[in-house]
C-alpha cells in the first residue's frame, strides 16, 4: 500500500512539473522521433541508400516469396514445375537478388518465366542477367517491349555505362494465360503508367487455403488526356474485378502519396513475422483493395478533368 502511495505522489508531482512547465511539454515533443513508415523509409527518406535497401527475402504465402530490394518488388511464385519470377529490379540491385532467390532456398536454374510489370528499368533492368542465369523466358506486352528496345543503348546516368536491356522474347495479351506446375496465370492489359502495364490473376496458398491474388503492373498514368482517359477505364476495370483479397505490388508502398492502406509490403512483413497460429494472414485484406482502387479510379478521373482544363487553357 505504501509503494502505491509513493507511485502516485510521484506521478502527481510529475504532473504538476510538467504542468507548470509548458516548454518542458514541448521540448519533449520536439525530441520525440518522427514516426515514418517504412514504406516512406524506403520510398523517401533511404530511397539511394543501396545498402539499406538489400534487405532478406521473406516468404508471404505457401507459393510466393519476397527477393527484391526495400523499393521495387520482385517475386517469385514457386510451383511444381519450376519458377515463375515477377520483376527483376535494376542496378546495382541483381546480382543482389539472385543472390536473394538463392538465400530463399531456390535455385536461378528453376526460373522458368520472368514477368515484367511494364517497360520501366527498375522492373526491367534485371532481366537480361537472371535470364542468363537461369534460360528463363522474358515476358511483356507488345507496346512495353517497344518501350524496352527504344531504351536499350541508352547511356547511363552519371556518366555510367548503358543498362543491360533483355531482347524482346515472349509476347503476352489480354486474356493470356500461363500455366506451370499447377499455377495458373490470367493475363491482363491495364494500360495508364505506361502503354503496356501487364497484371495477372493467380491463387496463392496460407498453409493451403486459397486467396485470390492480383499482381498489378502500375497505376497512375503518364501525361496527356488520351492517357489520363485510358487510365479511367483501367480503374474501372479494375474496380469491377471480384473478389480480390491480395495484392502483389510492384512498390512496398504500391503507389499515391499515403501508401497502401494499411501498410504496403514491409509493413505487412513484420505483422507476418509476428503472426501466431489462427491469427488472420496480414497480405490478406480485401478491404484494403477496394479503398485503393476507389481512390485510384477517384484520381483518374480528376486528372481527365484537369487534361480537358489544360487542353482548354491551350486553345
Ligand atoms: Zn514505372
Amino acid at each position: 500500500m505504501n509503494t502505491k502511495r509513493v507511485i502516485s505522489i510521484a506521478a502527481l508531482s510529475l504532473t504538476f512539473a510538467v504542468l507548470s512547465n509548458p516548454g518542458l511539454v514541448t521540448r519533449a515533443a520536439e525530441q520525440a522521433p518522427k514516426q515514418e513508415t517504412l514504406s516512406e523509409t524506403y520510398r523517401i527518406t533511404r530511397a539511394n541508400d543501396v545498402e539499406f535497401q538489400k534487405i532478406a527475402p521473406f516468404k508471404v504465402f505457401d507459393n510466393l516469396y519476397y527477393v527484391g530490394p526495400g523499393y521495387v518488388g520482385v517475386w517469385l511464385i514457386p510451383t511444381s514445375a519450376g519458377i515463375i519470377m515477377i520483376d527483376s529490379a535494376q542496378e546495382p540491385y541483381v546480382d543482389f537478388v539472385m543472390d536473394n532467390v538463392r538465400k530463399a532456398g531456390f535455385d536461378l536454374k528453376d526460373i522458368k518465366y520472368i514477368l515484367l510489370s511494364h517497360g520501366h528499368l527498375d522492373h526491367f533492368g534485371g532481366a537480361a542477367r537472371i535470364q542468363e542465369a537461369s534460360g528463363a523466358r522474358v515476358a511483356a506486352l507488345d507496346e512495353d517491349w517497344k518501350m524496352i528496345e527504344e531504351f536499350a543503348g541508352r547511356p547511363g546516368r552519371d556518366g555510367r555505362p548503358p543498362s543491360r536491356t533483355p531482347k524482346r522474347d515472349m509476347v503476352v495479351k489480354e486474356g493470356d494465360t500461363l500455366a506451370l506446375g499447377g499455377t495458373m496465370l490470367k493475363f491482363y492489359h491495364h494500360p495508364g503508367h505506361t502503354p503496356g502495364v501487364l497484371s495477372a490473376e493467380f491463387t496463392v496458398y496460407d498453409d493451403g487455403v486459397s486467396h485470390k491474388a492480383l499482381w498489378q503492373g502500375g497505376g497512375g498514368y503518364r501525361g496527356g488526356l488520351a492517357q489520363a482517359e485510358e487510365a479511367v477505364v483501367t480503374t474501372n476495370r479494375l474496380a469491377q474485378m471480384q473478389g480480390i483479397e491480395v495484392l502483389v505490388m510492384i512498390h512496398s508502398w504500391a503507389g499515391g502519396p499515403g501508401g497502401y492502406p494499411n501498410g504496403g509490403v514491409l509493413e505487412r512483413a513484420q505483422l507476418l513475422a509476428k503472426r501466431k497460429p489462427g491469427d488472420p494472414h496480414p497480405f490478406v485484406d480485401p478491404a484494403a483493395w477496394t479503398k485503393f482502387i476507389t481512390q485510384a479510379n477517384a484520381n483518374a478521373v480528376k486528372n481527365v478533368e484537369e487534361e480537358k482544363r489544360k487542353a482548354a487553357a491551350a486553345r
